[in-house]
């Protein structure tokens, strides 16, 4: 089959072509300043990328002109549309309504939307993707993958918010999680790779990126996380605060004589590794920083990766043990000090890290040594195929 899978964001969506036989990327791109003016960045398997300016007033135009490249003759894979046999479409929040993935029909569609309010900047722009390929590609199975999906198993105590209970029956404020399509692709292989029937495992995954979260998988199943209601919570990220005393807020906001919510766009924005370091959200420059001395680079990189271990250590409490750890994501792929520096916090769990190993970058490694009582694993995420096989076993 030929997928096409679809990631909408208010003003960019990005797509890939996959054939689920062969999982080849066939066709790969990003639609970006939809809305503003528009352009078109595409690849084609074996050749070089194309960058385009386009106007894309809105969605519908650039689902199409996404459909129109993919039928090019230069720049095209398949020779009409015809070919293409679903579309999977990445939605951020499925609320408590999709604890799996499901294919698209009306009630679907205003069941998204009706979690909306969970997840206001990210599912509109979801359902405008869904909407425009419903129009574009009538009669071709359209399916939604939930970020939040994967870790609707969490047990209640594990979910629930010690705040009063009617602002979870009202409102249903809760833990739902997020990155639930990477953390139960890269599990999977953890299970894989430990070879063990997946109900006997523990497996903790930390995917940090610019966006992080650090996930307890016990039987193949998601029994805690460190996003909350929504993906502020947990470690501090690249823009974003992490988890922090609620009280923060209100005193910033007196003392700044700003409203909740700048204090919030400042706790989504401009705070994490950017806020601390004052340099950057991107690790790279973090660790350039690091190497010519910036003593709040340092700072920034220390705290993540302190953050992340003691969420490592609370999740082996929660599941009574582990047997691996698995990095991925942009960082935990491929930055080895930060990999090294979380590692090096647990040696209590008799882990010891492969320094030669843990050189590794973008590939799937054991980085433990064979003594190491826990085994720790670089695995390499891939949230588009995962929504391909997801829409292939839906189908
Ligand atoms: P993500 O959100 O998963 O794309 O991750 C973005 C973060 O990963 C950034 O902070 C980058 O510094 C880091 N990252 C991505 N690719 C690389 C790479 N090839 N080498 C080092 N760091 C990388």
């Amino acid at each position: 089959m030929k997928v096409l899978v679809i990631n909408c964001g208010s003003s960019s969506l990005k797509y890939q072509l996959i054939d689920t036989e062969t999982e080849d990327v066939l066709a790969k791109g990003l639609c970006e300043r939809i809305g503003i003016d528009g352009r078109l960045t595409h690849t084609k398997s074996g050749s070089d990328k194309v960058t385009k300016d386009v106007p894309m007033p809105d969605h519908d135009k650039a689902v199409s002109i996404v459909l129109d490249t993919l039928t090019d003759a230069a720049l095209g894979v398949v020779s009409s549309l015809n070919e293409i046999d679903a579309v999977g479409h990445r939605v951020v929040h499925g609320g408590e309504r999709f604890a799996k993935s499901v294919i698209v029909d009306d009630e679907v569609f205003k069941a998204i939307e009706e979690v909306s309010d969970l997840a206001p900047l990210h599912n509109p722009a979801n359902l405008t993707g869904i909407r425009a390929c419903m129009k574009l590609m009538p009669g071709v199975p359209q399916t939604a993958v939930f970020d939040t999906a994967f870790h609707q198993t969490m047990p209640d105590y594990a979910y629930i918010y010690g705040i009063p209970y009617e602002y979870y029956e009202k409102y249903k404020i809760r833990r739902y999680g997020f990155h639930g399509t990477s953390h139960s692709f890269v599990s999977k292989r953890a299970i894989e790779l430990l070879g063990k029937p997946a109900e006997d495992t523990k497996v903790i995954v930390c995917h940090l990126g610019n966006g992080s979260s650090i996930t307890a998988v016990e039987g193949g199943k998601s029994v805690d996380t460190s996003m909350g209601l929504t993906p502020l919570a947990g470690v501090s990220m690249g823009t974003r605060s992490g988890l922090i005393d609620p009280a923060i807020i209100e005193f910033i906001a007196d003392k700044e004589g700003a409203s909740l919510k700048e204090v919030m766009s400042v706790m989504n924005k401009k705070s994490g590794m950017l806020g601390l370091s004052g340099v950057s959200s991107d690790f790279r420059d973090l660790d350039k920083g690091i190497s010519e001395g910036n003593e709040r680079c340092r700072l920034a990189v220390e705290l993540f990766a302190y953050q992340t271990a003691k969420y490592v250590g609370a999740y082996v409490a929660a599941m009574n043990g582990v047997d691996a750890i698995c990095f991925t994501a942009g960082v935990g792929e491929n930055n080895s000090m930060v990999r090294k520096q979380v590692v090096d916090r647990l040696g209590f769990l008799g882990i010891t890290l492969d320094e030669e190993a843990n050189k590794i970058r973008g590939e799937e490694q054991l980085i433990s040594t064979p003594d190491s009582k826990v085994k720790v694993f670089v695995i390499p995420t891939n949230e588009e195929l995962a929504i391909a096989r997801e829409t292939v076993e839906l189908l």
